[in-house]
């Protein structure tokens, strides 16, 4: 009767992969949904010079590499 441990290590590592694979799909959808939320939070753009003004204080009415005012 070889055929049983077989059988049973066959289906261990199939639940292991499963978890394994089920984990890692999770982790990588929860990371794209933090991107994804991360990326509609606020994406500020210098209309004039281009540079990227997220990590800028919200309120500020000129961007601080061009002094362009910011509508
Ligand atoms: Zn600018």
């Amino acid at each position: 009767m070889d055929a049983v441990p077989i059988l049973l290590l066959l289906v261990l590592l199939i639940l292991i992969l499963g978890v394994a694979l089920g984990l890692s799909i999770g982790a990588l959808a929860s990371e794209v949904e933090k991107r994804k939320k991360s990326k509609n939070k606020i994406v500020r753009i210098c209309p004039k010079c281009g540079r990227d003004l997220t990590l800028m204080p919200e309120d500020i009415k000129r961007c601080p590499y061009c002094g362009n005012e910011l509508a």
